[in-house]
């Protein structure tokens, strides 16, 4: 089974929405085979949003990702990856399909409740990012 990296965000986890994002994980078929609440570093959230890095938005992204603890996952299930990203919606919630968790729970394009890997590339080095072989089972 295919597995995929997610994170609940600092807008997410304030409101006490951990739950009601991981039941729709559960509901789309993902299993949540990994998971532990974090307070990202500000050097932690630029490496992980490197690729952003020249985006005009980076540094707010950065500042919100560690405004707060986040929640960050593993899910595991039939093509998982494609799947998360199905259910999270698109990434400005004006735009997200009805029933997505961006459309039911974003704030805005910056605060938009989660992140989800986009290809198995991106997938395994964000698990491998933020969990040790030894949490992985
Ligand atoms: P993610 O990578 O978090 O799963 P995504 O792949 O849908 O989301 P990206 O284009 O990779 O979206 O952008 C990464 C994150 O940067 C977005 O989820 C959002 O939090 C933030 N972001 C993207 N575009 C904007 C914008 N125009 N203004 C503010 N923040 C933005
Ligand atoms: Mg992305």
């Amino acid at each position: 089974l295919e597995r995929t990296f997610s994170i609940i965000k600092p807008d997410a986890t304030r409101r006490n929405l951990t739950g009601k994002i991981v039941a729709k994980f559960e509901d789309a078929g993902l299993r949540v085979v990994a998971s532990k609440r974090i307070q990202m570093t500000l050097a932690q959230a630029q490496a992980f949003y490197g690729v952003h890095s020249e985006r005009p938005f980076f540094g707010e992204l950065c500042e919100f990702m560690i405004s707060e603890p986040v929640v960050v996952q593993v899910l595991e299930g039939e093509g998982a990856i494609a799947k998360n990203r199905e259910v999270m919606g698109a990434t400005n919630p004006s735009d997200a399909a009805a029933g997505t968790i961006r459309a039911e729970f974003a704030e805005s394009v910056g605060e938009n409740s989660v992140h989800g890997s986009d290809a198995p590339e991106t997938a395994a080095e964000e698990i491998a990012f933020f969990f040790s072989g030894l949490e992985l089972v």
